[in-house]
C-alpha cells in the first residue's frame, strides 16, 4: 500500500481538492495524509497568539473571515442540497468549537488544540466530497493512532499497532483519508508534529504499515537544486540517497520537513517528491540509490548564531572539547556545525533559547565571542573525500562571500560554510551559477 500526502497548496482550494481526489482514484488502495488548506495553520497560530495575549475580540475577528472563507467554499465543492447541508453543519460546529476558546482560560494546552482544526477541516471536507460522488473512502483519524512518548519523539510501535487495529476494525475501502500534522502526546494530550510537519506524519504512516511507498505531493516538481525562492534557474534533480535528502531537509530545502526521512529510511521505503500542479512529471526519487560523486543540491539554513571559545587551557589538553559539549548538552541545545584549532572551538547553533546561560557557563573555559544573524549553507551531493576535487571546487566558488566557518568530512554528503545571512543570496546564486549553470 502506498502513502501518500498533500500539502496546502495542493489542498488550497475546493478546484484543487477535486483535483487531489480525481489523482488518488485510481482503483489503489492507500492512504491519503492532508494537511490544512493554505494560509489556515497560519490564521490558527494568529488566533491563539490573540488568545495569549487576552484579545479576544482581536481572534474572534479572525475566527469570523475564516469561516466566512470556508463557508464559500461549500458551494464551489459539493454539488447537492444533502450534502452541502452536511458540510455548512460541519462547519458550523467546527467554528462554533474554535470560537468557544475564546471565553475561557487559554494555555498551550488550548493552543494545540486550536492550530490542528486546519487539518481536521480539510479531511473532513474532502470525506464528505468523497462520500458524495459514491467513492470508496474513509477516515481515519489521527488522533486515535498518532502519538509521541515521552520524550516527544514518534512512538512507532504505538503507531503501528494501533493503526492496525483501527483498519481492522473498518470494513475495507479504497482510500483511507487522515491528518498531517497533528498527534497526542505520552499523556494523550494534543500535540503537533511543528510546522510543515504533516511530511513527518505521512514517513511515519509509511514506516508503520510497511508501505511501498511514500509520495510527497506539492506545489513544485520535486527537490530543486537550490532554493527556487532565493535563486533563478534552478531545477528538479531527479535522484536522491535518503542521507543526500536528510541533508537537504535538515539544512533548509522546505519541501521536506527536517525529520521526515528518517522513518523512510529506516524501514527502506522509498520517497518520491511529486506535483500536484504537474502530476505526470517526474519528481524527485529518494532511496537508496544515488548517482554516484556528483553534487545534487544546495540549500541554507536560517537564524544560525555563531560561538567560539577560546582558551591557552585547549593546548595540548584533553577533555576540553567535552566540557564544551556537555554544556550545550545540559541547555538541550544542538550543535550543527564544529571547527577546532589548537587554542580554539567554534560551534553554530540555531536554538537560543538558553543562549545567555549557555555563554554565561562557556566563559569559565575561555574567552567568548558570538555571531547573530548567521546562516548555513550546505552543499550536498555523493561527496566521499576519494571523489576529489568537490570542497575545492565548492570553496572556490564561494571566494566571493566571507566564509566564517567550513565543515567538510563529518559526513560523505555535505560541505558547510558559515556565512553572514546578508550574505546568504550572493552565496546560494554564486552555487547555482557555478555548479549547476555553468
Ligand atoms: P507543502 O505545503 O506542500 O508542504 P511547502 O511550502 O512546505 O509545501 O514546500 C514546497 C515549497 O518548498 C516550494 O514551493 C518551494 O518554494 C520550497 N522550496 C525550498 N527549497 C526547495 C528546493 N530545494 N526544492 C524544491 N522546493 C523548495
Ligand atoms: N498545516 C501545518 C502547517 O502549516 C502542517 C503542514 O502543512 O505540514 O505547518
Ligand atoms: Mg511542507
Amino acid at each position: 500500500m502506498k502513502v501518500l500526502k498533500f500539502g496546502g497548496t495542493s489542498v488550497g482550494t475546493p478546484q484543487r481538492m477535486k483535483d487531489v481526489v480525481k489523482l488518488i482514484t485510481d482503483g489503489e488502495q492507500k492512504i491519503v495524509v492532508l494537511s490544512a488548506m493554505s494560509g489556515t495553520t497560519n490564521m490558527l497560530y494568529e488566533i491563539s497568539d490573540y488568545l495569549h495575549k487576552k484579545n479576544p475580540v482581536g481572534a474572534n475577528e479572525n475566527i469570523n473571515q475564516l469561516e466566512e472563507k470556508y463557508f464559500q467554499h461549500v458551494d464551489d465543492l459539493y454539488t447537492t442540497e444533502e450534502y452541502k447541508k452536511k458540510a455548512t453543519e460541519f462547519l458550523q460546529q467546527e467554528f462554533d468549537y474554535i470560537r468557544s476558546f475564546t471565553k475561557g482560560i487559554f494555555t498551550m494546552f488550548e493552543e494545540k488544540i486550536i492550530v490542528g482544526q486546519g487539518e481536521i477541516l480539510s479531511t473532513n471536507m474532502v470525506a464528505l466530497y468523497m462520500q458524495e460522488q459514491g467513492l470508496n473512502a474513509a477516515l481515519l483519524p489521527a488522533l486515535e493512532f498518532m502519538r509521541t512518548d515521552k520524550n516527544g519523539e514518534p512512538d512507532l510501535e504505538y503507531i503501528r499497532e494501533k493503526l492496525k487495529l483501527i483498519m481492522s476494525e473498518e470494513e475495507e475501502h479504497e482510500i483511507y483519508i487522515t491528518q498531517g500534522f497533528i498527534c497526542r502526546n505520552a499523556y494523550g494530550e494534543v500535540e503537533n508534529l511543528q510546522r510543515g510537519g504533516s511530511d513527518y506524519s505521512a514517513s511515519l504512516i509509511g514506516a508503520a504499515i510497511g508501505a511501498s511507498e511514500i509520495q510527497i505531493w506539492t506545489d513544485i516538481d520535486g527537490m530543486h537544486n537550490n532554493d527556487p525562492r532565493i535563486v533563478d534557474k534552478t531545477s528538479p534533480v531527479g535522484q536522491l540517497s535518503f542521507e543526500e535528502a536528510s541533508e537537504l531537509a535538515y539544512f533548509g530545502a522546505k519541501i521536506l520537513h527536517p525529520t521526515c526521512i528518517q522513518p523512510a529510511k529506516f524501514a527502506g521505503i522509498p520517497v518520491r517528491l511529486l506535483n500536484t500542479m504537474d502530476p505526470s512529471a517526474p519528481g524527485t526519487i529518494i532511496s537508496n540509490k544515488t548517482q554516484r560523486g556528483t553534487i545534487k543540491a544546495v540549500a541554507a539554513k536560517d537564524n544560525i548564531t555563531a560561538i567560539n571559545i577560546t582558551s591557552s587551557r585547549m593546548l595540548l589538553a584533553y577533555g576540553f572539547l567535552r566540557k564544551v559539549f556537555e554544556i550545550f548538552e545540559s541547555y538541550k541545545t544542538s550543535i550543527d556545525m564544529v571547527t577546532t584549532s589548537e587554542v580554539g572551538v567554534s560551534v553554530s547553533i540555531d536554538n537560543t533559547t538558553n543562549l545567555s546561560q549557555i555563554l554565561n557557563e562557556l566563559k569559565k573555559l575561555g574567552t567568548v565571542t558570538v555571531d547573530v544573524d548567521m546562516c548555513i549553507i550546505c552543499v550536498v551531493g555523493d561527496l566521499d573525500w576519494h571523489n576529489i576535487g568537490f570542497e575545492s571546487l565548492a570553496t572556490e566558488t564561494m571566494k566571493e562571500v566571507p566564509v566564517r566557518m567550513i565543515s567538510y568530512g563529518g559526513s560523505n554528503h555535505n560541505i558547510s560554510f558559515l556565512v553572514a545571512a546578508a550574505d546568504k543570496k550572493k552565496a546560494l546564486q554564486s552555487l547555482s551559477n557555478h555548479l549547476f549553470n555553468a
